[in-house]
Parts: C-alpha cells; sequence; structure tokens
C-alpha cells in the first residue's frame, strides 16, 4: 500500500497509472470492520483501489468535535494491511478546501431534511469533498455504506444529476454482535451507554410503528432526534449520553412489520 500525503503528489502518479478501473472508498479514518468492509469490496470489484482519510472540517456543526475526533492514522495503517488497498491518500485541508473554499455544491431538498435538519451544512459539504475525491482518482466505482443511508441517497442523487460517470455502490451496515452498528463515535460510549446503544438498534427493528419506536427509546432514556419510516427505510438518530448515534434499516427487515408485509404480498 502507498501512502500518499498530499493530493498533488496523486495527481502526478496518476498520471503513471494504467487505465485500468479505479475503485474509490472515502472516509474520516478511525477505521473499523464496517470501513474494511467497503474496501474490501472496492479491492474486489477494481484493479486498483485507494481509501482516502480526510476528516472535512465542513462536516462538523461544532468546531471542538471536529478537534475531538478520532485520529488514528497508525492504527489505520494496520488495519488496512491484510487488505489489497494499493494506495492510501491523505489529502490535506487545503488540497480539498484551497485557502478560499470559495466553491461548494449545494442540494435543496433531499440535504433539508433529517439529518439536514438537525446538521445544517452537514451535507454540502460532504458532497463537495466526495465530488472531489471523486474526481481526483477518476474513480470508476465509489463505495458508500447505507449505515449513512441520507448520505448514501444524496451522493447517487448528486452522480445522476451531475452525470458524474462514477458508479456509487452502497454497502451494507456492519453491525456489532448485538445489533449496534459499527461507527467511530461507538468507542465513546461507556458501558452502561453502550448497552443502551444496542437497544436503539434493537428498538429501531422491533416496533411496528415510528411512534412506538419513539416512546420506547425515551421510556429506555434515550434522547430521539427523529425517528421516521422514509425511503421504504425506519431510520433513526438518538442521543445517548452526549453521544450522537445514526442508524437505518430496511423496513422490510423490520420485524414488527413481518406480518403486515406477508400480508400486502396476498
Ligand atoms: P466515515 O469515516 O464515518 O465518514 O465513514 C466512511 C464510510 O464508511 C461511509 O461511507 C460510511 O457510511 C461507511 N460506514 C461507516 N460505518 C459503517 C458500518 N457500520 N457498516 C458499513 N459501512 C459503514
Amino acid at each position: 500500500m502507498n501512502i500518499v500525503t498530499s493530493a498533488y503528489d496523486w495527481k502526478e502518479i496518476k498520471k503513471t497509472l494504467p487505465k485500468e478501473s479505479i475503485g474509490l472508498v472515502p472516509t474520516m479514518g478511525n477505521l473499523h470492520e464496517g470501513h474494511l468492509s467497503l474496501c474490501k469490496r472496492a479491492c474486489d470489484e477494481n484493479d486498483i483501489a485507494v481509501v482516502t482519510i480526510f476528516v472535512n472540517p465542513g462536516q462538523f456543526n461544532q468546531y471542538e468535535d471536529y478537534q475531538a475526533y478520532p485520529r488514528t492514522l497508525e492504527k489505520d495503517i494496520e488495519m488496512l494491511m491484510p487488505y489489497s488497498v494499493d494506495y492510501l491518500l491523505l489529502p490535506k485541508i487545503e488540497d480539498m478546501y484551497f485557502f478560499d473554499n470559495a466553491i461548494e455544491i449545494s442540494e435543496k431538498q433531499l440535504s433539508k431534511q433529517l439529518e439536514g435538519a438537525f446538521r445544517p451544512g452537514h451535507f454540502d459539504s460532504m458532497m463537495t469533498v466526495v465530488l472531489k475525491l471523486i474526481n481526483l482518482t477518476s474513480a470508476t466505482r465509489a463505495y458508500f455504506g447505507e449505515k449513512d443511508y441520507q448520505q448514501l441517497s444524496l451522493i447517487k442523487k448528486m452522480a445522476q444529476y451531475l452525470f458524474l460517470p462514477t458508479t456509487i455502490v452502497g454497502c451494507e451496515t456492519i453491525r456489532a454482535a448485538d445489533g449496534l452498528a459499527l461507527s467511530s463515535r461507538n468507542a465513546r460510549l461507556d458501558v452502561e451507554s453502550r448497552k443502551k446503544a444496542a437497544l436503539f438498534a434493537h428498538i429501531l427493528k422491533n416496533t411496528s410503528q415510528p411512534e412506538t419506536a419513539k416512546a420506547e427509546l425515551i421510556k429506555n432514556d434515550i434522547a430521539v432526534d427523529y425517528v421516521v419510516d422514509q425511503w421504504d427505510r425506519r431510520l433513526g438518530a438518538v442521543w445517548i449520553n452526549g453521544v450522537r448515534l445514526i442508524d437505518n434499516v430496511a423496513l422490510s427487515e423490520v420485524e414488527a412489520l413481518g406480518e403486515h408485509t406477508c400480508k400486502l404480498q396476498f
């Protein structure tokens, strides 16, 4: 795995690469098995796999959160070693933002809902960085987790509306044994909060209505930003002991809807 620490070095390297398929996995680092599942697919499905680590300040609503985001480069490199990732690209802030960050793309509908309503500006900045990474790498395919379902939907929409030649590949959510979706934020949960976080995943999947899920979460001392059934998914965002977690599950997998789904089929 070659480690490239600037976008400009990468541009020079890219000129030397054969015209083969390139799989891109954009991340913010602090890697876990969820990220690695994306990396594995990028390696399996492309001639060249590029993983990027860029902690994008524009995606954070509080500067303190950006500063506190775990940066674990050495461990990340170790975790990537068993995979056949060809390049680990670590763009600098100035590579991605230039000196004035004067150009940003903006989505006016989907990005304003749910996560977008709670995190103003988050999605526009995320999409801009993803677009830059896609262009920089000339990715044939780019891999994103269903865990961040609204993000994945927005990236697919961006690729369609901007006629990007890149295929956006959604990858299933990797979960801990107790059902909690893996996330860099989970490390901030103490033992008690970690149990509640597993309950969040369980309640999302095992209640018939979003309102019931919400009531059940609140009963368990979990603060709820939203739980909704939308886009054939149940999506939720909660706060557990100061840590904000998001998750979603296909409605076809919501156990409590099983009977109802069957009825619809007959
Ligand atoms: P992040 O580093 O949090 O920006 O995530 C980088 C990519 O990994 C995004 O496409 C995420 O959706 C994806 N990802 C994060 N957690 C998981 C997970 N548990 N399972 C699958 N993909 C994930």
